[in-house]
Formats: C-alpha cells, sequence, structure tokens
C-alpha cells in the first residue's frame, strides 16, 4: 500500500470508530484510479466488501477536505442500501453509474441526502472547508454547477448545521 493509500485508509478507519458504528464490523477499502477521470471520488459494493475509489489527483488535498470527502462516500454507503440482493446491487450499480455519468434528478437528490448525513454525523466545518477548496480550485461556473448537482453550498451547510444543531 503507498503512503497515500495510507493516509486515506487511516482517515476512514477513524471516521468510522468515531461515528459510522454501524460500518464497524465492514471492510472499507481503499482504490486509486487515475487522474484523466473528472470525479474525485466513489463507493462501490463488491465480493462482500465495501470500496471507495479515489481519484490520484487527491493525494495532496488537505486532511480536513479528504475527511469531508471521504465521510460523503462513507455515508453514500450507509445511505444507499448496498446489503441487498445481487439484483438490488445489479440495479444500484446501474443507478450509480448514471449518477456518475449524468446530472440527473436521482443523482441531485442523492448527493444533497449524503451532504446532509455527513452534517448530523458532525463533519459540517469539514465540508464547509471543503467546498471553499472547490471554490479555490475550480472556476465559477465549475462551482455553480456541483451546487446545481445537488452538493450542498456553504451557505447551505452552515444553515443546515445551525438548524440541527452541529454547527
Ligand atoms: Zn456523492
Amino acid at each position: 500500500m503507498n503512503k497515500y493509500k495510507k493516509k486515506y485508509q487511516r482517515i476512514v478507519d477513524d471516521l468510522i470508530k468515531k461515528s459510522f458504528p454501524e460500518l464497524k464490523e465492514k471492510k472499507v477499502k481503499i482504490v486509486e484510479f487515475p487522474k484523466f477521470f473528472v470525479f474525485w471520488s466513489f463507493a462501490q459494493k463488491g465480493f462482500g466488501r465495501y470500496y471507495i475509489f479515489i481519484n490520484k489527483k487527491r493525494r495532496n488535498a488537505n486532511v480536513k477536505s479528504l475527511k469531508a470527502q471521504l465521510a460523503h462516500e462513507l455515508c453514500h454507503i450507509v445511505l444507499d442500501h448496498m446489503d441487498k440482493t445481487v439484483f438490488g446491487d445489479l440495479y444500484h450499480n446501474f443507478r450509480k453509474f448514471l449518477s456518475i455519468g449524468f446530472n440527473t434528478k436521482f443523482s441531485r437528490r442523492i448527493e444533497t441526502k449524503v451532504d446532509k448525513e455527513v452534517i448530523r454525523r458532525g463533519y459540517a466545518r469539514e465540508l464547509y472547508s471543503s467546498d471553499l477548496d472547490w471554490e479555490k480550485t475550480f472556476s465559477e461556473r465549475i462551482v455553480k454547477g456541483l451546487y446545481a448537482r445537488g452538493y450542498l453550498s456553504p451557505e447551505q451547510i452552515e444553515s443546515y448545521a445551525k438548524k440541527i444543531g452541529k454547527w
């Protein structure tokens, strides 16, 4: 395992220990994928394990925003009912594929739901700071596009977190 994967694995294990008790007995493995993919990460199930795939672009990202990103993927695992039948898996994977490839009403609803779960689990500040990273990294147009895809904006993160007492 290279040092980046070790770093991600440590963050994931720590998140699970602190905030995802239902994943304690599960194996969540990190897999890296090449930089030429536009997306940063996604979660997947296979062979009785969960995998978080992460783009090599993220190797030098700061720990706070990595924490937000990995917590987001763990929330996908927790919320996506990935423990269903084989057919359920295929169906899920198909919808997942759609949600990676396209901006659909379904994918927007999922991303919003997942970001809210990240906040409920106690990571509003991390999520907020990873949004600020986006705003530093990408053009205004791209950032707007991301928020339009269902990811919460900094203002939405703050107001939701305050509403539920997690700010
Ligand atoms: Zn997501």
